[in-house]
C-alpha cells in the first residue's frame, strides 16, 4: 500500500527554515510548505519549530497572529517537532522567563551551554530514531533542566542532560538535525504526521 501524502509545515519567520524544508523535501510523499499565515497553516498535517531566536520568533507570532492558532493545534494532536528555539516555545517552563506556547511538561534551560562559541557536535545513539549514531549539532543550544510529567518520554541525554523528549504529539531536540545530511529524525517526525489523527 502507499504511503499516505502528507504536508509538513516549517514555521518561516526566522531561523533554519530552508534547511528543514531541503530535508522533508528529499523524503517521498511529503510537501514541505513555509508557514507564515493562517491559511498555509490550514493545509498543513504537521509543523516544525525550527532554530532561530525564540524571542524574535514569539513576537513574530503574535505580530502574525499565529500564536493562539497553532497553540490551539498542539492541543487538539497537531504533531510538533520544535528544534532549538523551537523546543524553549514549547516549554512550559523556561528558567528566568515566562513561557511561550507552554504546552510541554518540561523546564527548559536557555543556552544552557554557553555562547555561539560553545557549539558542538557529535554522534549520538537515539535509540527512538535509530540504533545508528546520528550527527547532534548544538548551537547555543538549550537543555531540558528536567521533566515534570511521567507523559514526558526522554529519548536522549547527554553528559548528564536531557537534549531530546516527546509528550504524545510533541517532540522536542535541542540539537539542529537539519544542519547534516541525515534525515533519520526528520523521517521519524514524517512517520508522527502520517500516522497522526488530528484534523
Ligand atoms: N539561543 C537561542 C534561544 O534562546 C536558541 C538557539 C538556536 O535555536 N540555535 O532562543
Amino acid at each position: 500500500m502507499a504511503e499516505r501524502n502528507v504536508t509538513v509545515g516549517v514555521l518561516s519567520y526566522q531561523g533554519s527554515v530552508e534547511e528543514h524544508l531541503y530535508m522533508l523535501e528529499q523524503i517521498p510523499g511529503v510537501r514541505a510548505i513555509p508557514v507564515k499565515t493562517l491559511p498555509a497553516l490550514e493545509q498543513i498535517d504537521g509543523l516544525i519549530l525550527p532554530g532561530g531566536e525564540s524571542t524574535t520568533i514569539s513576537k513574530l507570532l503574535k505580530l502574525f497572529h499565529l500564536h493562539e492558532p497553532i497553540r490551539e493545534r498542539i492541543q487538539r494532536g497537531m504533531p510538533v517537532w520544535g528544534t532549538c528555539a523551537g523546543l524553549i516555545l514549547l516549554a512550559k517552563e523556561i528558567v528566568g522567563e515566562e513561557p511561550h506556547f507552554g504546552v510541554m511538561d518540561i523546564t527548559v534551560r536557555r543556552n544552557a551551554y554557553g555562547t555561539q562559541l560553545d557549539s558542538f557536535r557529535q554522534d549520538v545513539v537515539v535509540p527512538e530514531f535509530s540504533p545508528d549514531p546520528i550527527p547532534l549539532t548544538f548551537i547555543r543550544a538549550p537543555w531540558i533542566e528536567k521533566v515534570n510529567s511521567d507523559s514526558v518520554q526522554v529519548l536522549c541525554e547527554l553528559n548528564g542532560h536531557i537534549v531530546a523528549a516527546k509528550e504524545r504529539n510533541m517532540l522536542v531536540t535541542s540539537y539542529h538535525p537539519e544542519l547534516n545530511d541525515d534525515l533519520t529524525t526528520h523521517r521519524y517526525f514524517v512517520e508522527m504526521c502520517r500516522n497522526a489523527n488530528w484534523k
